[in-house]
């Protein structure tokens, strides 16, 4: 499954943030079996509407929807690229994520000590982004010499990579997180990149975190950060801790009431979950039954083949066509048998990358 790490600097919300996140998890979990939960791991729903909507034309008996992960990353400080703190495990647990989820403090409240000594969520975003450029400028300067002199040798592994490494370094020794080299980038350069597994490649979202209060409107410290990462092409999702880990421990009728009253229209987790997924480039297709109405995760520019294979393995090996029926054309038309009358229905091959929305059917040999 795809995993995002949450990062941040101590005292600024992550636990507080995951466990709002695996309460919510743990709420689901009688209704989704196979939800696993580990320790600093937490898997959740991604809440879509649509779900709802195509399970009421189809009448299907139960709704399921698709999943991602959620990591607690803790131990960042001050020096963990040197090793300081929990340096070594924090560097290993970021190297296997796909995207960062980066929380930063936004709420004054002198009971709770910042490790600075000030609330400044971007000069804390810098401190954490420094960090982590440190470590990758270092493991790739270490590993850049062999695969520069193996390059030389006409060494192809080594001739494949090499450019990608050197971009990256460039960056790093300009003060600049590797992740600017993904905006626009081709598939198999991507690969590459991926392969070498560095702290700054991922994309990063800024969740800041408020206080109750101004959880609706934010404040001075959420348009700091807005601005640092809008001059980055990231986003930003804004959050109060507090109010989603009550929210988490309420039944949803209340919950509604609770929003309502602090001017909020759904849980921001449910915002940040999205938020997450979008980041991940994640699109999600639907099949739909009578059993069942059910989201599945692909990565955007998935063909059909491989779309059949986030269900089962057999379906992309003997995958001859798939019926494809566009999410609007689905529930305006009212379903399957209607959009076919209507002509909506196409049969797509092999080729056909599979678009957000599209409701699908596999023909496949066994
Ligand atoms: P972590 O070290 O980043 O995981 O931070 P924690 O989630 O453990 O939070 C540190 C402290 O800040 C805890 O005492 C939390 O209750 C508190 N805290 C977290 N979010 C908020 C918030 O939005 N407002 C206030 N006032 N306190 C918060």
């Amino acid at each position: 499954g795809f995993k995002c790490g949450i990062v941040g600097l101590p005292n600024v919300g992550k636990s507080t943030l995951f466990n709002a996140l695996t309460r919510t998890a743990a709420a689901q979990a009688a209704n989704y079996p196979f939800c696993t939960i580990e320790p600093n791991t937490g898997e959740v729903a991604v809440p879509d509407s649509r779900l709802k909507k195509i399970a009421e034309v189809t009448k299907s008996k139960e709704i399921i929807p698709t999943r991602i992960s959620f990591v607690d990353i803790a131990g960042l400080v001050r020096g963990a690229s040197k090793g300081e703190g929990l340096g070594n495990q924090f560097l290993a647990n970021i190297r296997e994520v796909d995207a960062i989820v980066h929380v930063l403090r936004c709420f004054e409240d002198d009971d709770i000590t910042h490790v600075e000594g000030r609330i400044d969520p971007v000069a804390d975003a810098e401190t954490v982004e420094t960090e982590l450029m440190l470590a990758d400028l270092e493991s790739l300067e270490r590993r850049i010499v062999q695969i520069r002199k193996r390059a030389t040798g006409k060494e192809k592994e080594a001739l494949t990579i090499l450019p990608m490494m050197e971009q990256a370094l460039a960056l790093l020794q300009d003060g600049k997180p590797v992740r600017m080299l993904l905006d626009g980038i081709a598939h198999e350069d991507l690969v590459i990149l991926q392969g070498l597994n560095l702290l700054t490649s991922h994309p990063v979202l800024y969740v800041c975190n408020v206080s109750e209060a101004e959880a609706a409107t934010g404040n001075e410290h959420t348009a700091a950060v807005e601005k640092m990462a809008s001059a980055q092409g990231a986003r930003t999702v804004i959050i109060s801790a507090a109010i989603e880990s009550e929210v988490a421990q309420l039944p949803d009728e209340d919950a509604k009431e609770f929003l309502d009253a602090l001017g909020l229209e759904e849980p921001g987790l449910d915002k940040l979950i999205r938020a997450g997924y979008e980041l991940l480039h994640l699109i999600t297709y639907f099949t739909a039954g009578p059993k069942e109405t059910r989201a599945w995760t692909i990565q955007k520019g998935t063909k059909a083949p491989g779309a059949a294979g986030v269900i089962h393995t057999d379906f992309e090996r003997g995958f001859i066509r798939a019926q494809t029926i566009a999410y609007n054309d689905y529930v305006t038309l009212g379903g399957e048998v209607a959009a076919k009358e209507a002509g909506k229905a196409r049969d797509e091959g092999k080729e056909y990358v599979v678009q957000d929305g599209d409701v699908m059917l596999f023909k496949f040999n066994t």
